[in-house]
């Protein structure tokens, strides 16, 4: 596949048109807002009669790339196979629900209404660019917006993800946490030849790729259960032609795991098998390492408030809580803001089919996006009106892991670039 996909698409940082029509509709709802923060991002603000704490809501901006899928944009290939579309629709639901005027004069405080995004890890190479071109610091929505400061005066925050109901019955789940990862861009670089009259003089990157992969696979009876590491990838370069040895080849990878340390160590693994796949051919390597997703925390009041607004919506046998330490393999950008403030990010189950997988179909608009939008709108209230003492308290009680300081200190020594020469 050619690295060179167009852009015109949802995909990462261009989530223009989508941008576009958010900011169009908080303006029609006289929504004051700012927008390309971290290029594509929006944040509004919904002011309640009092001031008070700033409850952020998030949606996500972003699609992902699944070519095969149903309704994938034929040009580019951006699907929404994780759901985002539902996100933006939920956000403004729970902005139009609040903004009843009785309503809105009742809250103490703020909800800063937040469209992010890049969630998905994906165009390794071209966030990377950006990043190189100064125009990115961090490299994904959340990540970017806190190193800007967006969250700055964002006290708390909030989200609603769409699951599958083939996976999962309940309508609406909490709890549990999510992976950590760190990110891979790897360029192997070889030298070209003729590869019917002189392959004796080119150094073969491809086949310097292989010997890395399988390097890779034999690392996985080492890997503990428990950690959850995932290691995986794709080869977004193989060659250019198939008469040349092939000289340059990217490969975009990811090492997810549990937490930092077991993340670390299968970080190293991964780096060995790649140095040692360029060793083998006398080929070069050119490992980057990108800072990627830190584990999710749930706030247990956040939760508790939120639970019995989804219970008072859809009935307490549709409503499951998992336990905090309940881990499906995935990452999000959400663990990131969960280390650095009280945050709450429950799943909806509202769709059919595997999540990025080519049948992930949204099915109930209801679920998907109305009921998520009511549970928001009456956690706010819940946690805003009568002076917002509910939020004051989830303030004060919350002990975060890591100040924002400590959090861009962190992100910033796990960006690395190595080049390694075989020879
Ligand atoms: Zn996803
Ligand atoms: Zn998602």
């Amino acid at each position: 596949m050619s690295s060179r996909h167009s852009r015109r698409s949802s995909t990462p940082f261009h989530e223009v048109k989508t941008s576009r029509l958010v900011s169009e509709k908080l303006s029609e709802l006289g929504i004051d807002h700012e927008s390309g923060i971290a290029l594509t991002g929006i944040k509004g603000y919904l002011r309640g009669g009092q001031p008070g704490p700033t409850v952020g809501v998030i949606g996500e901006l972003d699609s992902l790339r699944v070519l095969e899928h149903a309704h994938a944009d034929p040009e580019t290939g951006a699907a929404h196979a994780c759901g985002h579309h539902c996100q933006i629709g939920m956000m403004l639901g729970a902005a139009v629900g609040l903004m009843v005027p009785d309503v809105k004069e009742a809250l103490s405080g703020s909800v800063a209404l937040m469209a992010l995004p890049a969630e998905e890890f994906i165009d390794v190479q071209y966030r990377w660019g950006l990043h190189k071109e100064g125009k990115l610091g961090l490299m994904a929505g959340k990540q970017e917006f806190i190193r800007l400061g967006a969250f700055d005066d964002v006290d708390m925050a909030m989200m609603v993800h769409t699951a599958s109901t083939d996976d999962d019955s309940a309508k609406f789940a909490l709890g549990g946490t999510s992976n950590g990862h760190v990110v891979k861009y790897i360029q192997f670089i070889g030298k070209a030849a003729h590869a019917g009259s002189s392959p004796h003089l080119g150094v073969n990157a491809l086949q310097a790729a292989m010997v890395a992969l399988n390097a890779l696979n034999t690392q996985r009876e080492t890997l503990k259960n428990e950690d959850m590491i995932r290691l995986h990838g794709v080869m977004t370069q193989g060659g250019a032609a198939v008469n040349s040895i092939p000289a340059d080849v990217r490969y975009e990878g990811r090492v997810r795991g549990r937490n930092a340390e077991v993340i670390a160590d299968a970080n190293n693994k991964m780096d060995r098998c790649m140095r040692a796949g360029a060793l083998a051919m006398g080929a070069k390597v050119n490992i980057v390492t990108l800072p990627g997703y830190l584990p999710m925390i749930n706030n247990p009041t956040l939760m508790d408030l939120f639970k019995g607004n989804a219970v008072e919506l859809v009935g307490e046998s549709s409503v499951k809580v998992y336990d905090a330490d309940r881990n499906r393999g995935g990452s999000t950008d959400m663990g990131d803001l969960s280390q650095i403030m009280p945050v709450v990010h429950p799943y909806t189950g509202a769709a059919t089919g595997t999540g990025h997988g080519t049948d992930y179909i949204v099915q109930d608009y209801v679920q998907a996006v109305i009921n998520p939008a009511k549970a928001m709108a009456m956690t706010i209230i819940d946690l805003l009106s009568e002076g917002a003492g509910t939020a004051k308290g989830v303030i004060e009680e919350h002990t975060p892991t890591m100040t924002k300081d400590q959090y861009l200190a962190l992100q910033s020594s796990r960006l690395t670039e190595e080049l390694y020469e075989g020879k």
